[in-house]
């Protein structure tokens, strides 16, 4: 347990303090805010979906440490998959960090690193902030996601 807590914690901070995929798509098929008043995350996330693919995804936005991280890992995990992939995605991984659930780690990949987060209840919606976007997003919903 310490190992993946190490792992957990060595992980968050790489992505925090230098995310992935930073920034806004210009002609984005698909778009989503997010905000976590709480710890006061702010997030705005663009989608390029051909077809049936996510071919890219960027988020801008101020946010703490996990919500940058899990941002950051979010939008190079969508990249390449299928939507029905990424609703399972989002479900799987919201069923880990609230947990709720204990999904399979192989299901997740490095992804699993943020069950750690699921002890910390005010940290689990910085870390499901940007995955409740990301399904906004591809819902086409129009109302901004808040977790309050
Ligand atoms: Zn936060």
């Amino acid at each position: 347990m310490d190992e993946l807590r190490d792992l957990y914690q060595e992980m968050i901070l790489d992505h925090g303090k230098r995310p992935r995929n930073q920034g806004r798509i210009e002609a984005s098929t698909h778009e989503a805010d997010g905000h976590n008043p709480l710890c006061g995350d702010v997030l705005h996330l663009t989608l390029t979906v051909d077809g049936d693919t996510v071919t890219d995804a960027r988020f801008e936005g101020e946010g703490c440490a996990i919500s940058t991280a899990s941002a950051s890992m979010m939008t190079d995990a969508v990249k390449g998959k299928n939507l029905g992939e990424v609703k399972r995605l989002v479900d799987t991984f919201i069923g880990l960090a609230t947990g709720e659930s204990s999904p399979d780690p192989n299901e997740l990949g490095k992804l699993a690193v943020f069950s750690g987060v699921s002890e910390f209840p005010a940290r689990v919606k910085c870390a499901t902030l940007s995955w409740r976007t990301v399904e906004a997003a591809i819902s086409g919903s129009d109302e901004p996601i808040t977790t309050e």
